[in-house]
């Protein structure tokens, strides 16, 4: 098969990384007879330098007509660098936020993976992170609360701020689907989480998460109210396979799941419109303190091109090698700065991406 990946570097760690998820996508090329066309475009700080606006039509038009966007991290130094001092609409994040509006990125995948080889790390009871996890958090990424209409008025003297969190059936639909497609290419089993006993956009959801889930019969659907969501995180996160949530319940436990994991470095996600098409990305930030001394973890971004094998190009066995070598690597003692531990192997980003495609 031949790809065409759009490939957003951006700033900071941004390049280091994505040259090794590159790297380690050449290989899978190499070992499963697959052709992988990178078009290289400017986002965020590198393109304020060059083109004087954080995103241009250009880079949108291109990520268009890719297969998928590849992409590592954007901004600088929010102390320090002259990118700060422009106005908000300028800066390297609006290039991030026009992205995903301009290519329709409603759902937002963050796995949350707990790596045997770095259980020492997770914050959790010894008894509970010796099970590890392997689950997805799927966010509906523009609708409710963040988008709905607000306003702060002066109600008979008294200052009141009203937010509203608003759902279409549509909306709902749409990301329940992406869910249960996704459930099917790992465990089949959706936690749809809600406020059901309290909101009506709650009951709505629920509503038609239960009509998309009958058109997949293998998938066990279970409801969770995001109370108890969030609990259970902390208490037996392997029970999950993939949570779906709205907008403001995903935001917050997303980053809980996260914290669990132990390390930024390792954490992968995607970005998703109703077609296969997605962004991927590492979650971290481009790390301005390590850039340039290739020191950062790649493992996240390595982790983020093999959910673009798996989502956007129905390549599974290509993605379970990403996954297997990203193991190996792991369990012959290799470690970057951010996951290094006594008695392992210190190595360089580069060299953490020569490893891993070594052994795919
Ligand atoms: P950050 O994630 O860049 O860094 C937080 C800490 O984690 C730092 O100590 C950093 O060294 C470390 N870290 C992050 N990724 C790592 C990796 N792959 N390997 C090893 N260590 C890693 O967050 P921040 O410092 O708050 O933000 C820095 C810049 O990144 C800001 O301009 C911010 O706006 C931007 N940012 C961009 C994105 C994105 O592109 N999607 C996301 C978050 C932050």
């Amino acid at each position: 098969m031949e790809k065409n990946i759009a490939v957003i570097k951006g700033d900071g760690i941004g390049p280091e990384i994505v040259t090794e998820a590159m790297k380690v996508l050449d290989k899978v090329g190499e070992k499963f007879g697959h052709k992988f066309n990178y078009e290289q475009l400017l986002m965020g700080g590198c393109s304020i330098d060059v083109n004087g606006v954080p995103l241009t039509e250009e880079t949108i038009e291109k990520c268009k007509a890719s297969d998928a966007v590849l992409m590592g991290s954007i901004g600088g130094d929010t102390t320090t660098s002259p990118w700060y001092k422009l106005p908000a609409d300028k800066r390297p994040e609006a290039g991030l936020l026009g992205i995903r509006k301009a290519l329709g990125l409603f759902a937002n995948l963050r796995p949350c993976v707990l790596f045997k080889q770095l259980s020492g790390a997770c914050p959790l009871k010894e008894e509970i992170s010796r099970k590890g996890f392997d689950m997805l958090i799927m966010r509906e990424l523009t609708g409710g609360l963040y988008f709905g209409k607000r306003y702060t008025e002066e109600k008979n003297g008294v200052m009141t701020a009203v937010d509203t969190l608003e759902y279409n059936e549509n909306e709902i639909r749409r990301i329940a689907k992406k869910a249960f497609d996704v459930a099917m290419q790992r465990r089949k089993k959706v936690t749809s989480v809600d406020k059901a006993n309290v909101l009506d956009s709650s009951r709505l959801w629920r509503k038609v998460v239960e009509e998309v889930a009958k058109d997949y019969p293998e998938v066990a659907l279970e409801h969770m109210l995001v109370d108890n969501s969030a609990m259970q995180l902390v208490k037996d996160p392997a029970q999950f396979d993939v949570m779906v949530t709205e907008n403001m319940f995903g935001d917050i436990l997303s980053d809980e799941a996260s914290m669990i994991t132990g390390s930024i470095g390792m954490l992968a996600s995607a970005s998703m419109n109703e077609t296969s098409f997605g962004l991927y990305e590492p979650s971290g930030g481009s790390a301005p303190d390590i850039a340039g001394q290739n020191k950062a973890n790649p493992i996240a971004t390595i982790l983020s091109a093999a959910m673009m094998l798996r989502y956007s190009f129905k390549m599974e066995k290509e993605a379970d090698a990403v996954e297997n070598a990203i193991n190996s690597a792991l369990d012959a003692g290799y470690r970057t700065g951010d996951i290094m531990s006594d008695g392992m192997t210190l190595v360089s980003c580069s060299e953490m991406g020569d490893k891993i495609a070594e052994f795919i």
